[in-house]
């Protein structure tokens, strides 16, 4: 079996041989980096270089699935919001929040495909289709409504008014929606297999349960309504109080982070939903041994996760090593269960 076919079997609840083993956010690594010669921001300019360095999480490490872009600043940007580019050019470039009091004073974009780095991971996207066809599948990542928000106001008004003006977090939230499903339709036209919506700032370690339900949720759904092919939504931190919430988005997959509890997780979405996720980026992947990402790895495994992969976006100092390990993993457990 193919890995595409492997991967979107898997998230469509069909039998497969195994788990496929991928990351649904950024893969763009220090090693990789070094080894293609390729770097930020010149990675964001070109299509040919960030479609090059997406294909590195295959070609050097043999995840099996390539996705861009690499942060979750693209959207912000064409919003009007700064892009700041790391002091070392292996960096992951951030915004830095706006702070605007009202949605009022913002500007939607209009052409919102042809503005900004969108139009290079675009380009990005049939590139790697081209190279990859149905061997790979090719992942599109956007930033969700709801840390789009948070970028455009700041997380700590956000939170203030989550309590004392609702409605307007709403807004802010609602501004968002209609560009970013454009920009995901895009990138399936454009050759991409799944689209995993990225809403790092709707994460329950900052929001609460009650803010994830309120000001978040109802635009990851409506969202995930608007996008034509599968989606999957990765909320950071610890979502193990708000996986029925995530289920009811439609998501055909939910991308869970290490603090989830995964066996909670995968019990309550039989049937409904694909897990993915959840080793450790930090202590297994990032800072750990390989021994101990095999644990990891055992450990996800073993709780019956559909698909595994890092619990969140891999930092850049992630050594293949470590990666590596997880995707023999995989596979070797696999051949046991086989035997
Ligand atoms: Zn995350």
């Amino acid at each position: 079996m193919k890995p595409r076919e492997r991967f979107l079997r898997a998230l469509s609840l069909k039998k497969v041989d195994r788990p496929p083993v991928l990351s649904p956010n950024q893969t763009a690594t220090v090693e990789q980096m070094d080894a293609l010669g390729i770097y930020f921001p010149d990675a964001y300019s070109d299509p040919r270089k960030m479609a090059a360095l997406a294909s590195a999480a295959w070609e050097q490490v043999g995840l099996e699935g390539v996705g861009v872009p690499f942060c979750q600043t693209v959207e912000a940007e064409v919003f009007g919001l700064e892009v700041k580019w790391g002091r070392r050019k292996t960096d992951i470039p951030e915004a830095p929040f706006r702070g605007y009091s009202t949605p009022d004073g913002v500007e939607v974009p209009e052409n919102f495909l042809e503005r900004g780095r969108i139009p290079v991971v675009l380009e990005a996207i049939e590139i790697l289709k081209e190279r990859y066809g149905d061997e790979l599948p090719i992942l599109g990542h956007v930033t969700g409504a709801f840390s789009l928000a948070a970028h455009l106001a700041n997380m700590e008004k956000i939170l203030k008014m989550s309590i004392k003006n609702p409605t307007l977090v709403k807004e802010f939230t609602n501004l968002g929606l209609e560009a970013i499903a454009e920009y995901a339709n895009a990138m399936l036209e454009r050759g991409a297999d799944a689209i995993v919506i990225e809403n790092m700032f709707a994460s329950v370690d900052i929001m609460g349960v009650k803010g994830y339900v309120n000001f978040a949720q109802p635009f990851d759904r409506e969202l995930i309504s608007r996008i034509k092919g599968p989606t999957i939504l990765h909320i950071c931190g610890d979502g193990t109080g708000i996986i029925e919430e995530m289920l009811a988005t439609g998501a055909s997959c939910l991308s869970i982070d290490s603090k989830t509890d995964a066996k909670q997780a995968v019990s309550a979405s039989r049937g409904k939903a694909a897990i993915m996720g959840n080793i450790d980026t930090v202590y297994a992947l990032a800072f750990g041994t390989p021994e101990e990402v095999v644990a990891e790895t055992r450990r996800a495994i073993e709780t019956g996760i559909d698909i595994i992969a890092p619990g969140c976006a891999l930092s850049p100092l992630t050594p293949n090593r470590n990666l590596r390990a997880m995707v023999e993993t995989v596979k070797s457990l696999s051949h046991d269960s086989e035997g």
